[in-house]
C-alpha cells in the first residue's frame, strides 16, 4: 500500500503513523517528493485501506494493483533517476551506452572511447557510459567469448582515462563479486532474464543493473524480472529494450521500441534502448534511435567500433566512426524537438477533466 501525506503533515503525525506500521509488520518507507510525500508499506501484513485512514496525516491510501509492487508506478509514485557518477539516468537528459560489443584489446576499446570522449554533452544528451563486454553470452562453442577479467581491467582502465563509467555483462552469479569490483553498471544479457539464481544474486550488490528484455519475454515478465532484484535490495534498475524474436524477419530482431510508452506507463524505472541487437544491422541504427527519441526513451545502448570489419562480435551492427558522429547529431535534433512537443503532451485522463 502506499498512504500519501497531507502537505501540512506534521513530523510528529507521520512517526506514529511509522510506529503503527512497524507494529503491524510491514516497513514504511518514506519518499519525498516535490509536490506530495508518501510512505510506502514495504512487507505483508493485515493492514486495509481504513486502519491508515484514520490518521491525521494521511490524506489517501492506494492499494497497489500489479505484481511488480514496488516499481509499479501507482499511487502518488514518480519516476526514479538513477545517478552513475553525475550521469542521472531517468532525467530530462538522454544518456548514451556506447561503445564495442565486446572488449578485445586495449588498443581497440582506447580507441573507440576516444571518439567519444569528443562526442558534445548539452541540454539534450548529460553523458556517455562506455559499453563492452569481457564476458559474452555465445551460442557456438567455437565463437570468441570474451577477455574475462582481462576485460574488465581495459573497459575499467580505458573508462577512468576518459573519465566515462562503464557497463558490462555479468553472465552468472558467481561472477557478480568480480564484475562488482570493476564495473559502474552489471549488465544482465537477453539470454539470462530469467536466470533467478543471477537476479538475486544483483539485488544484493549496490551497483546499478541494467536488465535486458528476454527475446521472448513478455512485459509483465520483464517487470517481474525486475522487481526480483530490487525485492531483494537493489532498487537502481534499468530496464533495456532490445528487441524480441517474432514471425518478423525484417531484423535480427522485432524492434519493441515502442514499448517505451508502455513501461513508462506502468513503472517508476528509467527504460533504455538497444538499436544495435534489436535491429542487427547499423543502417537501421540511427532511423530506429531517432524513433525511440522521440518516443521518450531514457537512453541508448549502441554498439560503435573502429573497424567494424574485423571486429570479433556483431560486427554487421557496428557503427562506423563516421556514423557514430552522426547517430550523436540526429537523436540530439529528435531530444530538442522531443522536449518541446512533451509540453503539449495530454494524458487521456487529464484530457478527461478538462472536458
Ligand atoms: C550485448 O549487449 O552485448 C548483448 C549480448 O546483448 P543481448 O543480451 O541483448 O543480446
Ligand atoms: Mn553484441
Amino acid at each position: 500500500m502506499i498512504v500519501t501525506l497531507r502537505k501540512e503533515a506534521t513530523e510528529e503525525e507521520v512517526e506514529k503513523l511509522f510506529a503503527f506500521i512497524r507494529d503491524a509488520g510491514y516497513e514504511p518507507r518514506l519518499v519525498k517528493g516535490e509536490s506530495k510525500s508518501i510512505v510506502e508499506l514495504i512487507g505483508s501484513g493485515d493492514l486495509t485501506p481504513d486502519d491508515l485512514l484514520k490518521f491525521a496525516c494521511t490524506e489517501k491510501v492506494h492499494q497497489i494493483q500489479k505484481p511488480y509492487k514496488r516499481i509499479s508506478l501507482e499511487g502518488d509514485r514518480k519516476p526514479i533517476t538513477i545517478n552513475v557518477k553525475g550521469r542521472i539516468i531517468g532525467g530530462e537528459k538522454l544518456i548514451v551506452f556506447i561503445g564495442p560489443c565486446a572488449v578485445e584489446s586495449y588498443e581497440q576499446t582506447d580507441g573507440i572511447a576516444k571518439l567519444i570522449s569528443e562526442y558534445p554533452v548539452n541540454d539534450q544528451i548529460g553523458g556517455y557510459i562506455l559499453r563492452g563486454g569481457a564476458f559474452k553470452p555465445r551460442t557456438s562453442p567455437y565463437a570468441f567469448e570474451g577477455l574475462g577479467e582481462e576485460g574488465l581491467k581495459i573497459l575499467r582502465e580505458v573508462g577512468d582515462k576518459y573519465g566515462f563509467p562503464i557497463v558490462t555483462e555479468v553472465m552468472s552469479a558467481n561472477d557478480v563479486p568480480l564484475v562488482e569490483k570493476y564495473t559502474d553498471i552489471h549488465q544482465v544479457g537477453t539470454r539470462n532474464f530469467q536466470n533467478f539464481k543471477l537476479l538475486d544474486a544483483l539485488g544484493e550488490v549496490k551497483k546499478p543493473v541494467l536488465l535486458k528484455r528476454g527475446m521472448s519475454g513478455t512485459i509483465q515478465e520483464f517487470l517481474l524480472a525486475a522487481e526480483r532484484i530490487v525485492a531483494r535490495g537493489n532498487p537502481n534498475v534499468i530496464l533495456c529494450l532490445r528487441g524480441i524474436r517474432t514471425f518478423n524477419d525484417a531484423y535480427r530482431n522485432d524492434v519493441d521500441v515502442a514499448d517505451v510508452v508502455r513501461l513508462k506507463q506502468l513503472t517508476t524505472l528509467p527504460v533504455v534502448f538497444d538499436p544495435s541487437h534489436s535491429t542487427g544491422n547499423r543502417d537501421a541504427v540511427i532511423p530506429v534511435s531517432m524513433g525511440a527519441v522521440a518516443m521518450g526513451i531514457d537512453g541508448l545502448l549502441v554498439d560503435l567500433h573502429t573497424n567494424p570489419e574485423e571486429a570479433l562480435v556483431d560486427g554487421p551492427q557496428a557503427l562506423w566512426p563516421t556514423q557514430g558522429k552522426a547517430f550523436i547529431e540526429s537523436i540530439n535534433i529528435i531530444k530538442k524537438a522531443q522536449l518541446e512537443a512533451k509540453k503539449y503532451y495530454i494524458t487521456a485522463e487529464e484530457a478527461r477533466q478538462q472536458s
